[in-house]
């Protein structure tokens, strides 16, 4: 059986080094060829021994994700889809800004949660991607984007987990995944650019807090357990309660000191004047506590309001992008900007999304919208394997704001 290398963090791959009768140290030179070269091809790796190149030959390959298709939209956003075999497909959304490069990737073909405005959640589940599927959508957009724009440093500044899937549900190839992202040999991303949302899922929050402490973004989209339970099945087993005590206990070891909460607007579902005052309570009521993780010390300078103050957090507000079989409609305007002014007057930090790559279907929850019919994609893997480019010039892009 041969080892996809993209499966490995440098550990990993260390201990396959010593497998194969070779230094641990020669796994540093393969990972930064593989990760920071985008080497596809081992008799690239031309300061390997003939000898070393050969035996990773017979033992050893770099398996990229077949392209369906890839889609730039008017504003710069790239949206590419991966076969992931057996008619299942993910999407990966590249989102050019002035100062950072984002690359959204996806975890799972499908979802289990079944969010009701989410169109991966509609979709059901499919299966877990492994390590190598999720480094492979950073691999081939980081390689791809510079090849293609000409450019030897870094294009992708920041990575979410907010494609397809729940991650803290694929936690065991999550972790080495971002562990490769975070890895000064492989993409040497910060912390602080690396951010898992979650719709929740507690107990994973705890064990990532300890594993690999990212930023988080948590899911939230409701003020009270009957309306969340509504649009987010999972709270049903983790209610609010429990979950914002987990965002408390994660800010211990987040890089960041605060947690990222999203809410996506749903025309009259969550988005009136009373659950943005709920939503201040509920922020209140939860601020604070500090309960730590077992024998981590408070950090002094993380909780300088002390008891009882708002739960440290900035708010998303996401315009909710709109497919047929949810029933749902988007928000108008005025009330984001009347729901946003309740939140900020309370001193939340709250800002409202940009949407970008809706006119490409890339925008959050957009996502697989055109795959959820399973035929469909076996259709289109069959028959679509030419990969069309037109890299709009920077200054070209019309940023959309909402
Ligand atoms: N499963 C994880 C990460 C993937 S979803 C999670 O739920 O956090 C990424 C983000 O897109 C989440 O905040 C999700 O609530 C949001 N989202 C899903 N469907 C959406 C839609 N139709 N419009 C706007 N945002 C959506
Ligand atoms: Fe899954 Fe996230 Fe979509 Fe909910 S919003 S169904 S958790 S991908």
């Amino acid at each position: 059986m041969t080892a996809n290398l993209l499966d490995l963090d440098l550990e990993g791959l260390a201990a396959f080094c010593e497998t194969l009768g070779e230094k641990r140290f020669r796994a540093t030179q393969l990972f930064r060829w593989i990760h920071q070269k985008g080497a596809t091809d081992f008799d690239q790796m031309t300061d390997l021994a003939k000898s070393l190149r050969e035996k990773l030959r017979g033992r050893a390959q770099l398996a990229a994700l077949p392209i369906l298709t890839q889609n730039e939209s008017r504003d710069g956003t790239i949206k590419w889809l991966f076969d992931v075999g057996h008619g299942d497909a993910v999407e990966a959304v590249f989102i050019p800004e002035d100062d950072r490069g984002t690359l959204c990737i996806s975890s799972q073909a499908g979802c289990a949660v079944g969010c009701r405005f989410c169109s991966t959640g509609h979709q059901g589940f499919s299966r877990n991607l492994d390590t190598g599927e999720i480094v492979a959508q950073l691999w081939f957009a980081e390689h791809f984007l510079r090849k293609h724009l000409h450019r030897d440093e870094r294009i992708i500044s920041n990575v979410v987990m907010m494609g397809m899937g729940e991650p803290l549900q694929n936690y065991s190839a999550l972790v080495p995944a971002l562990k490769v992202m975070l890895d000064d040999h492989g993409y040497g991303l910060s912390r602080r650019r690396v951010t898992v949302s979650t719709s929740g899922v507690v107990p994973m929050m705890d064990r990532l807090g300890l594993d690999c402490p990212v930023a988080l973004a948590v899911s939230l989209h409701a003020p009270n357990d009957s309306l969340r339970d509504n649009l987010v099945p999972l709270n049903k087993k983790y209610p609010l309660a429990e979950l914002l005590d987990a965002c408390n206990r994660y800010l211990e070891y987040a890089p960041r000191d605060f947690i990222t909460f999203e809410y996506c607007m749903l025309d009259g579902v969550n988005d009136q004047p009373e659950h943005a005052q709920q939503l201040v309570q509920l922020l209140r009521r939860h601020g604070g506590r500090g309960l730590r993780a077992p024998g981590r010390p408070k950090a002094a300078d993380r909780s300088p309001e002390g008891e009882g103050s708002m739960l440290r957090c900035k708010l998303n507000l996401i315009p909710f992008n709109p497919f047929p079989a949810s029933g749902l409609v988007r928000s108008p305007q005025h009330r984001v900007q009347a729901f946003a002014k309740i939140l900020i007057d309370a001193g939340i930090v709250t800002t409202v999304r940009k949407t970008r790559g809706d006119d490409i279907d890339a925008a959050c929850g957009q996502l697989a919208g055109d795959v959820r019919d399973r035929t469909r994609v076996g259709d289109r893997i069959a028959q679509q394997r030419t990969v069309m480019l037109k890299l709009v010039p920077a200054d070209a892009r019309a940023a959309k704001e909402i």
